[in-house]
């Protein structure tokens, strides 16, 4: 699909027949293939940045991490309990008699050696001693006084409940790779290296702006036909989630001279714009002349629910030796936005900053009512994932389903997607789920 914006350099195209989700995806992604390679050519070598690592939540890293040391650095124990050689285990259930000789706690290592019969009071983390190789739960032993213990010899078997050295990581691996979007996790996994900065994409800049003769800011009083203008704070949170530099651009109204500065300004200042309102049938014409004067957008119906229209492309870059700015037009109505932002818009951001995994994740759920789709779209229903008496996930709609009705997303936590070929579902049927977490 790459192929309708390449063939059609500075001249956007209105489609007529509705675009598949999938191919629209597919489209965005090798568009912003050609402009990643299109930037590796003028050497962006400042898209790399170092940073502390307690700023690096959402970032990209930009290099592989290698660990500059073992984890665990030496064997140890996982439990609380009591090590000992496992010689003295077998297959019998016999029980026998062990002599504890000293303690070994976390950070604090037992330094002599344990002979046949005897056995060490080891606490979680703290390094196996000599002579060990295994631990016995507390729970699974007995033991009248501190210096005797009895256990059954079958209980455990050898090499149990100990953490061998390098088991989590090896010296000079990849401990995270490079295009990771960092999660809490990998920030704990870098300090547990004794890493405090890491290397990441420096943040992409996006522009947002909302278009519309009705919209009003926020603190101003509505006039007869005029709304407040959502979009631009629902799009803020959503791009908060990525850690971005968001570039407002404000409210722009529904005239080219308007339209075309703030597009302008957007195309020389950020790596995306992304816009709401004014690509809806009656106005595209409008848009789309600017468009052909400041880049290669294509007006696209998408075979989808909400969402339909849509356009996408790249806007000149404002110097000869810069780079296009990727453009999503997407629709005005409130919950289009965020559901054309989750489809198409994330990934294109992801990928364009080097992620490697850019799909957001599905799972499944069993609808508990039956819902009406035609096949032909990919439709996404605002719902709420729960747990049925029997434990399974069920998925419930969040009242009217209209494009403008925010409540619906504001409720929900997931989307039901229902596939483009997918006709009725019924009641108790499997349907994909998309949980909002971290994502919407
Ligand atoms: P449009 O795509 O411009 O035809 O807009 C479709 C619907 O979304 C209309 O009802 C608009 O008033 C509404 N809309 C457009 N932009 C916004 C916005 N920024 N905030 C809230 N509603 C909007
Ligand atoms: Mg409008």
């Amino acid at each position: 699909m790459t192929d309708l914006i390449k063939h059609s350099p500075n001249s956007p195209i209105l489609l007529t027949a509705s675009l598949h989700v999938d191919e629209a995806r597919k489209a965005i992604s090798n568009l912003v293939n050609e402009i990643l390679q299109e930037s590796c050519k003028l050497n962006h070598a400042s898209d790399i940045e170092s940073i502390p690592l307690d700023q690096a939540i959402n970032r990209i890293l930009a290099e592989d991490l290698l660990s500059p040391i073992d984890v665990p650095a030496a064997d140890n124990s996982a439990m609380d309990g009591f090590a000992l050689n496992g010689d003295c285990l077998s297959e019998s259930e016999n029980i026998m008699t062990l002599k504890v000789v000293g303690t070994a706690y976390a950070g604090k290592p037992y330094e002599g050696k344990i002979a046949q019969g005897e056995c060490l009071k080891i606490m979680t983390g703290a390094l196996m001693p000599h002579g060990c190789d295994t631990v016995i739960p507390q729970e699974l032993t007995k033991s009248a006084d501190d210096s005797i213990v009895s256990l059954k010899q079958n209980q455990v078997k050898r090499g149990e409940n100990r953490r061998l050295r390098g088991e989590d990581l090896t010296r000079d691996k990849a401990a995270i790779t490079a295009g990771r979007l960092l999660r809490p996790s990998d920030l704990g996994l870098a300090a547990s290296l004794g890493i405090a900065k890491l290397q990441v994409r420096r943040k992409l800049k996006v522009a947002i702006l909302s278009s519309g003769d009705e919209l009003r800011p926020l603190g101003q009083a509505l006039d007869a036909g005029s709304i407040y203008d959502s979009n631009r704070y629902s799009l803020t949170g959503l791009l908060n989630r990525l850690n971005l530099e968001i570039i407002d651009c404000g409210i722009v109204r529904d005239d080219p001279a308007s339209l075309k500065a703030a597009f302008l300004e957007a195309a020389s200042k950020a790596d995306v714009l992304i816009s709401s309102g004014g690509v809806s049938v009656g106005e595209v014409d409008f848009t789309k002349q600017i468009m052909q004067e400041l880049g290669d957008v294509g007006f696209w119906k998408i075979a989808m629910r909400p969402g339909r229209p849509m356009a996408f492309g790249m806007l000149k870059p404002a110097q000869p030796s810069g780079r296009k700015t990727l453009f999503f037009g997407l629709p005005g109505n409130p919950v289009a936005v965020m559901v054309t932002f989750y489809q198409f818009v994330r990934s294109a951001l992801l990928q364009l900053n080097g992620a490697n995994q850019t799909e957001p994740p599905l799972t499944q759920a069993i609808s508990e009512v039956a819902i009406r789709k035609k096949p032909g779209r990919t439709e996404f229903q605002r719902a709420i994932l729960g747990r049925g008496i029997d434990g399974k996930p069920t998925v419930k709609l969040t009242g009217s389903q209209g494009a403008g009705i925010l409540r619906s997303m504001s409720e929900a936590n997931c989307f039901v997607i229902l596939p483009h070929d997918q006709g009725n579902v019924a009641e108790g049927e499997w349907v994909d789920v998309a949980l909002f977490d971290g994502l919407l």
